[in-house]
Order: C-alpha cells, then structure tokens, then sequence
C-alpha cells in the first residue's frame, strides 16, 4: 500500500489538491494533461478501463484551460482532469455503452453533465469501459471485456461503473463520472476503494445519459475524497429543462458544507443490514467506522427498514420493465449496429438486436416484456411498484428520527472475473444494501472504511431527499478522522 501526500507526484493528487497547484502556477493544465496521459498510456491496458482515450481533444482542452487562467477568466474546475463513463453522450467522440449495439456511434451532442463540467473548465481525457448499457455488477457484460480491478487484477471493479473506479482507484485520474441505477457508482467505489457519490433522483440532469431504467438512474461521481465529489457535484447540479425530472432546487455550495462537523449528528443503523448475507470481516470494518464517528459526536441509533429486503426482488422487475422499454429504441433503424441484408422488417429487427445485444441485456429485456405483458402486469409489475412504495415510506419514517443511514456498501470486498457469471442471481445479490437508495431516489455515498485480507471494503451513507451537504459532510469529516482514502494499490503506485 501507498500513501499519497499534498506535494507528491501529480497523479497521487487530489483534484482540490491538483486546483490548489494550478492556482498557485506549479504546473500547467497542459504539463498535467500530459502526465496523466502518460500514465494512462503506461497503465490502462493492463486494466482495460478505458474503451476510448481522447489524447488529442484534451491538449486542446488543456491549453483552452491554460489560456483562461492567464485571461483571468478561470472556471471553478479550470484545468482538471476527468473521464466520462461510455453512456454519457459525448459530441464527436464514440459513445458505446459497452455495448456492440453502439460500438461505432458518436452522438451529435454533449450530455448535460459532460457540458457542464467543460463549461466549468474541466478536461476530459477518455471514455471509461462500463457493463452493457449499465447492466452488470462486475464489468463482466461489456462487449470491450472485462476491467482489472487495481488491487488485484484477477479481481472484478464491481460495476457497471468498473473502468471509472479502476482509474481513479489506479490513480490514473482523480475523478471520473459514473451512474447508478441500482448500485454502479457505490459498489465499484466500495470494491476498489475510492469515494463513490449517487446524488438524489431529479438533483442532476438525465439529458445525453443514454437509459437503462428511466425512473432509477441517477448521474454522479467516483473520486478518492468527499471534498473532490463536493467540487463536481456543485458544478453538476441544478436544474435543466431537457431534462423533465430534473429538480428546481437551490445548489448550495457543497465544499464550504463540509466543514460541518457530526458532533450530534444522529446516525441510523439499519438492524436488517447486518444478518447473515453480510462477510463478517466487512462488518467488523463498517462497525468500527461507525465507533469513530461516534468518538467524535454522532449518536448512533438502530433502526429498522421493515420491508428492505424486498428491494433486490423489486428492483429486478422494476428495472427490467423500464430497460425493456428503452431497450426498444435500438432497432438497426435509428441508432447503431444494423445486420446485414436483412430480408425484411421482422428479420432486420430481429438480426440487429440478437447480434448486437450481449446475454445479459437480453436476459432484462425478455424479463421485463414478460413482467409487462397482459395477464402478469398486475402480478408483478403492478405489485413491485407497491412494494416500492413501502420501501419509500420505510425510509422517509426512519429519516424523521435521524439525519443519515449508515452501513455496508457491499455484503464482501471484490471477487475473482468469472466468479459469480454464471449465477445471475448471486451477482444480483451484490447490490442488496444499494438499490434501495435508488428505489426511493435518495442520495447515497460510499467511502473506504478500511480492508479485509488486503482488500478494500466500503462504508455506506445515505440521506433524505437533497441531503447530499449532509452526506458529504459526514463522510468529509469520516476522511479527516481515518486515511483509508490515500491508500493506494502498490502496483500503481
Ligand atoms: N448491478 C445492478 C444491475 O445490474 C445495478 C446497475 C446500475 O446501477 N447501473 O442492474
């Protein structure tokens, strides 16, 4: 294990860290650039975490940068490194989804979240590799292969966000953007031990983020510290009319926020959270983040989600339905892969899709026409959308006695590539204490709380609607009480 230090080599840096010398003229965007492109070219093979690097366009974004700061006329994240998952559409540069369906498309515009963050000044150097259309727990399901995970490279990232959290976790770049539908930014964050923030459903704009279930999804970001996910998050939200969901609500400054300190912060542990399906190791690590926080203030209080442990069964009706739906967009008419010579309209559909789609997209989508048609819809779907209601309201009464929910981010820390692919159901299992953020839109946040047999594990915090000042801020303060965040993988170093 490594340990980075404010002064040290440019890619151990933090994005505050790296702002700070980019303020004070230590180094150019362009010389900052340049290195990380050194090291992704030195490193992101071995990992496969990239499916497109942007050399070039970053130069350019880089000067622009350099070019702004001497006008005086510096962006909030002037200058600044960062990558895109695939599915943030990106004008003039592919946008695969990890998918073969899209391996040739470049969309003709920028996503809101790729346009707000160069708008602020930010550079992106590549698009990350991803599951399938964000379908997937390990980055297995991508058509460009899996991603290494950095401590182990026999090991899965988790996912579907896997090629953002391997590179920041490699330290090859200090952020990235993911999203999650169900877990993708918070359990890769957890298995690779890197800070993984999903904001509230509505706080950032869906527009360009190409779907998978509509009603889930939620854009955010995968960095090493609260602080640096405070300075993206800032730039990130608010409201954008092409985006009908996204939520006119004020965007405080998340940085200055940090500064709060827990002391008589009331923190809800989950009783459900800790039965058997949960490593005991991991516990033990999430146990005694929870005492550090205590030490300093929190009160910790044990609650019950009575009906959480229906949230995997509901999720996976609830999400197959939704990407079923836009699933159907990708007909070898409109976007993307199209077979060849097809004889008529049934066969050019049915080609184009069962050539173009990977196992597991098939498998959501054949489960979600099912859960949708006439005759199940009210035995299944109907019923989910209940259940996802009482999931909902047993949040919203365990928020009216605490501030924020506290717990493991995955039940064990990575597994192997190929462990658990033939077993969806397992696989599934992975984001049982994630996915109930996403059914009630809540925002959640994961951060190292330590390892198990050299393995990083994650501590989980959520909060009520639009308390993502409160989550960052107990996870700020979590970072100045522990260290786990500068730990790095020793091979990248
Ligand atoms: N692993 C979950 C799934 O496969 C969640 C994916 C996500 O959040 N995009 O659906």
């Amino acid at each position: 294990m490594t340990s980075a230090s404010a002064g040290g080599p440019l890619h151990q840096r933090t994005l505050a860290e790296l702002a700070d010398g980019l303020g004070k003229g230590e180094f150019s965007s362009r010389e900052l650039t340049g290195a990380l492109l050194a090291r992704i070219e030195g490193h992101g093979e071995t990992l496969n975490a990239f499916i497109t690097v942007t050399a070039e366009g970053a130069m350019l974004q880089a000067d622009r940068a350099d070019k702004a700061r001497a006008n005086g006329d510096a962006g909030p994240l002037n200058g600044l490194p960062i990558v895109h998952k695939d599915l943030f559409c990106t004008k003039d540069v592919l946008t695969t989804c990890g998918s073969k369906m899209l391996q040739d498309f470049v969309s003709p515009y920028d996503a809101a979240v790729v346009e707000r963050l160069s708008q602020a000044g930010a550079v992106m150097l590549a698009k990350t590799n991803m599951d399938e259309f964000a379908m997937g727990s390990s980055n297995e399901t991508s058509f460009f292969g899996p991603v290494g995970n950095p401590w182990d490279t026999r090991l899965s990232p988790g996912g579907s966000s896997g090629g953002s959290a391997a590179a920041v976790a490699a330290r090859l770049l200090p952020a990235a953007t993911g999203t999650d539908t169900g877990g993708s930014i918070r359990q890769p964050a957890a298995l690779t031990g890197t800070v993984g923030l999903k904001p509230t459903y509505g706080r950032v704009s869906r527009f360009g983020m190409v779907a998978f279930a509509s009603s889930l999804d939620q854009a955010g970001v995968i960095t090493r510290s609260a602080e640096d996910a405070a300075m993206l998050l800032g730039v990130m939200a608010g409201i954008d009319p092409r985006d009908s969901t996204c939520v006119d609500h004020p965007v405080p400054d998340y940085v200055a926020g940090l500064q709060k300190s827990v002391a008589g912060l009331k923190i809800g542990v989950v009783r459900q959270h800790f039965d058997e399906g949960l490593d005991a190791q991991c516990a033990q690590r999430v146990r005694d983040s929870l005492a550090a926080l205590e030490h300093v203030g929190a009160k910790l209080v044990e609650i019950d989600l009575p009906n959480i442990g229906l949230s995997v069964p509901t999720y996976y009706v609830v999400a197959p339905a939704e990407c079923s739906s836009n699933m159907s967009r990708f007909d070898g008419v409109r976007f993307g892969h199209r077979c060849d010579d097809p004889e008529d309209l049934f066969d050019l559909y049915s080609r184009t899709r069962g050539e173009g789609f990977g196992a597991e997209v098939k498998r959501r989508i054949m489960t979600g026409t099912y859960v949708l048609s006439a005759g199940y819809y009210d035995a299944y779907y109907l019923k989910a959308q209940k259940v996802r209601q009482l999931i909902s309201r047993d949040f919203k009464d365990a928020f009216a006695n605490v501030d924020v929910i506290a717990g493991p981010t995955t039940p064990t820390a990575a597994f192997a590539i190929g462990e658990k692919t033939d077993d969806p159901i397992t696989m599934y299992l992975n984001d049982i204490y994630t996915i109930g953020a996403n059914l009630a839109g809540l925002p959640g946040i994961s951060v190292p709380c330590g390892f198990v047999d050299g393995l990083p594990v994650g501590l989980q915090l959520v909060g009520p609607h639009f308390a993502e000042e409160t989550v960052l801020s107990c996870a700020h303060q979590y970072q100045l009480l522990t260290d786990w965040h500068t730990q790095g993988p020793e091979n990248f170093a």
